[in-house]
């Protein structure tokens, strides 16, 4: 894809998530409400379906332009949480999957009518040790029955398949505490009320979270994916693209809250002069520019590197720990600028700031990215 038609791409988002003033998100936040409109939007434009590859109805746009969509949205103000997921968990359909499970899912996917949003792998007992799992998936003849249950399943309520991780050999039972795990696609409107339970969770942002429980439920053998007991590896090898596309959520929040710091340190008069002649605000502004544009180079060439095929675990994380750091920076930066009003609902500061935090501890948290560097990059002894 060339700069151009990237930049046609982003000046397209932005005009779609404009239609979506900051007063719809005011009130989805405030009542909690799954933006539906907006999802249905995004979909309907088909930039949800970027990473499906043509041949089954995608626009195989691959992960910088998803990078790009994703980016735009933040930087509007509006909230792409509510279906990023939909863009990267078919990666593990796509890449483990067989034929006739691609050709039964994906195009319905691309298309939008299947919603694959909910991602089942955090555990209340496990947290971020997730070899340490308990849901276990036993087969009996053509199934498997599923007991267990996860915690901070999003979007689960408003996805039409769940991509879960569940044991197939109990932890004591395997030689590598990474084997024995296996992934599946649930089937969420067949399980709900036949052994699948699902319960929000309310949160400080509007994340459509839940946690689910698994009480024999029925899952049939054909909807296994890949090799069972490799499922932890398929989960690894779909995390640098959400995490690649995290960072570039974090961008386009670090570019909203300079851009609202900027144009209000102009505006604000204090002493008679605008705040923003003090270089006690500018300060802050320029650091996060800085830091934001820093953290931006990263995710471009962590995307690069995925795109080409590269390995790209290093520059993944990177990115996404960079772009969280930013986009937390200027959140500050931005309320420190507002003074009290960054308080007040109507300047959708607080809401921005209370939704940029979950990056620094989802999808992974900061310590664990900086203890993956640590041990696998830099080669530092194993501290758990
Ligand atoms: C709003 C929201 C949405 C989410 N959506 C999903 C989803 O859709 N699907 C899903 O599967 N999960 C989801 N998650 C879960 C998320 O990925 C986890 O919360 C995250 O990975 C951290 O796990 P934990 O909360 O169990 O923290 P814990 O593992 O309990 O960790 C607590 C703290 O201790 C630190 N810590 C733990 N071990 C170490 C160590 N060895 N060294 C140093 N520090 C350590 C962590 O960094 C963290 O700061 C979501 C979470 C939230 C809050």
């Amino acid at each position: 894809m060339n700069i151009d038609e990237l930049i046609a791409i982003r000046e397209a988002v932005s005009r779609l998530c404009a239609t979506f003033p900051p007063e719809y998100w005011r009130e989805t936040d405030r009542e909690r409400r799954y933006p539906a409109e907006f999802v249905r939007a995004l979909t309907a434009a088909g930039y949800l379906s970027c990473l499906i590859p043509e041949e089954y109805g995608g626009s195989g746009l691959g992960l910088t332009a998803a990078a790009a969509i994703l980016e735009e949205i933040q930087a509007s103000g509006a909230n792409g949480a509510a279906c990023h997921a939909q863009m990267y968990i078919m990666g593990t359909l796509l890449r483990h999957g067989n034929a006739a499970q691609k050709a039964q899912y994906l195009p319905g996917i691309a298309q939008g009518k299947l919603r694959l949003q909910a991602f089942g792998v955090t555990e209340p007992t496990a947290g971020t040790d997730t070899t340490s799992i308990r849901t276990m998936a036993v087969k009996q003849g053509d199934k498997y029955i599923v007991n267990g249950q996860k915690v901070w399943t999003s979007r689960a309520e408003h996805s039409d398949l769940m991509l879960l991780l569940a044991r197939t050999t109990a932890r004591d039972q395997v030689k590598k505490r990474t084997e024995g795990m296996s992934v599946f696609l649930v089937d969420m409107k067949a399980a709900v009320g036949r052994g699948l339970t699902i319960r929000p969770i309310r949160t400080m942002i509007n994340h459509a979270t839940t946690e689910v429980f698994f009480e024999n439920l029925e899952v049939p053998a054909a909807n296994l994916l890949g090799d069972e007991g490799k499922g932890f590896r398929y989960i690894l090898d779909g995390m640098n693209a959400e995490r690649i596309l995290i960072g570039a959520e974090c961008i386009g929040d670090a570019r909203w809250f300079i851009a609202k710091a900027t144009q209000y340190a102009k505006e604000r008069s204090v002493f008679g002069r605008p705040i923003g002649q003090n270089q006690g605000v500018q300060f802050p502004i320029a650091r996060a520019y800085m830091a934001s544009e820093a953290a931006a180079l990263m995710v471009a060439r962590a995307a690069a590197r995925y795109e080409a095929g590269q390995s790209a675990g290093k520059e993944a994380n990177m990115a996404k720990q960079l772009a969280a750091e930013a986009s937390w920076q200027a959140a500050d930066m931005c309320l420190q600028t507002h003074g009290g009003y960054g308080f007040a609902e109507e300047y959708d500061i607080e809401r921005k700031f209370r939704e940029t935090r979950l990056y620094q501890i989802a999808p992974i948290s900061t310590n664990l990215v900086l203890s993956y560097l640590a041990e696998h990059v830099l080669g530092l002894p194993r501290s758990y």
